[in-house]
């Protein structure tokens, strides 16, 4: 275990005071760099204001400055905030949502609906809708009722919808949810957006409500503000976290449509969502993103986001031609490379290449034979250079 005792834009220092370029930004939340100065004043501003204070029958300025902030940015159709302090909890609210919300209307639909491989998080409801069961097998006899459906492909898609609409005569989905064209965990696999979209207004067709769990994509990853923005079906639930606070605090928001809220706002006290957290919606996690969607909203962070795309761009033009990479693929700054080599024979493969990356001050975490960039949208470009280069020797010298 390595013991990082300081970062500062897209390097960390250990404690030896050997640096690593984190071309991951921190499992992609500090995409505005490390300790960043504008953040930093901004939650210490707010530290000295108001640090904490209880979130249930008490609201405040941060909080409520984040809703307005956050519902502008948001796909148009989204209108209500529920806070809470992870990304698990966040898709754990968006799965209550959906499910209570079919509840309340007396519906009887108790399925949930997932794509393989998805993650979710890692409490039950989180774990319940995650595909790999390599985290959670040994609660599998606890977790709620899921099926499954593959992520698509121009190849698989005409199957997907035709027994899904079968499957959705029974009535009984209540939601779907999904990683919007990448899915982070199973090694940052992509789908398009016109595929998703037919599987989405599909279920939208036949009431079912779509989760869409942007903890990982949200935030200008994918070129636009969120995933869901590439995608004409809008979700009815969204699920951020991650780069929500810039990297700074733990922080959940799931957003909802009116119509969602709707069917909890009652005289009736049992229609209510009951989920809170200690630190729900903590002052200074509020600060913190804040001053984050300040700065995704900036001119500069825009032309380093269209920067960094073409920059991969480029860099995947080059490394495709390398004869042991099978595959690469991108999406917005997300870049990601398959090497072309039997997993069996090379198990411990993995923990080479992250070796080999931590060897020459480049901090990745290569997924099986996937190796994948999700670095600051703030990482200079001799930076960038580093990174593609260790990566090109890797191929050449570790595989
Ligand atoms: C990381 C992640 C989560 C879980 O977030 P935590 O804050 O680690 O609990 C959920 N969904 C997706 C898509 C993620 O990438």
């Amino acid at each position: 275990m390595l013991g990082i005792v300081r970062a500062k834009g897209a390097i960390l220092y250990d404690e030896h005071g050997v640096e690593y370029i984190d071309a991951i930004a921190s499992w992609y939340t500090s995409m505005y760099g490390h300790c960043n100065e504008y953040i930093l004043e901004k939650v210490q501003l707010q530290m000295a204001v108001l640090d904490q204070v209880v979130f249930s029958g008490f609201t405040h300025e941060p909080a409520i400055k984040l809703s307005e902030e956050l519902i502008k940015i948001l796909p148009f159709n989204q209108e209500k905030l529920f806070f809470s302090d992870n990304g698990s909890t966040a898709t754990e609210v968006g799965i209550k949502m959906a499910l209570q919300y079919h509840f309340n209307l007396g519906n009887k639909r108790k399925v949930l609906l997932a794509f393989e491989e998805g993650f979710h998080g890692d409490t039950f409801g989180a774990m319940s809708v995650s595909g790999l069961s390599v985290y959670n097998g040994p609660f599998e006899d606890y977790l709620i009722e899921v099926e499954r459906i593959p992520a698509p492909t121009k190849d698989n898609i005409g199957d997907i919808l035709r027994q899904l609409s079968e499957r959705l005569k029974q009535n009984d989905i209540a939601g779907f949810i999904y990683e919007p064209l990448v899915q982070g965990a199973a090694a940052m696999k992509m789908h398009d957006a016109e595929e998703l979209n037919m599987i989405l207004d599909l279920l939208k067709r036949h009431q079912v409500l779509l989760i869409a769990d942007e903890v990982m994509t949200g935030f200008g990853k994918t070129g636009k503000n969120f995933a869901s923005d590439h995608i004409l079906v809008k979700p009815d639930i969204i699920c951020l976290s991650k780069a929500l606070t810039a990297g700074l605090m733990p922080m959940g928001v799931t957003s909802c449509t009116q119509q969602v809220f709707d069917a909890f706002y009652s005289n009736d006290m049992a229609k209510g969502l009951f989920h809170g957290h200690t630190y729900t919606a903590n002052p200074l996690a509020c600060a913190a993103a804040l001053a984050g969607l300040k700065l995704l909203q900036s001119e500069q962070i825009q032309k380093d986001i269209r920067r960094v795309i073409s920059s991969h761009q480029a860099f995947g033009v080059k490394i495709k031609r390398h004869p042991r990479v099978a595959s690469i693929r991108q999406c917005g700054i997300i870049f990601a490379l398959d090497l072309d080599i039997e997993m069996e024979r090379y198990g411990n493969l993995r923990d080479r290449l992250f070796n080999f990356f931590m060897e020459h001050g480049v901090f990745l975490r290569p997924l099986g034979n996937t190796i994948y960039i999700l670095a600051s949208y703030t990482i200079t470009d001799v930076q960038l250079k580093q990174v593609y280069d260790v990566i090109e020797l890797a191929v050449d010298t570790v595989v």
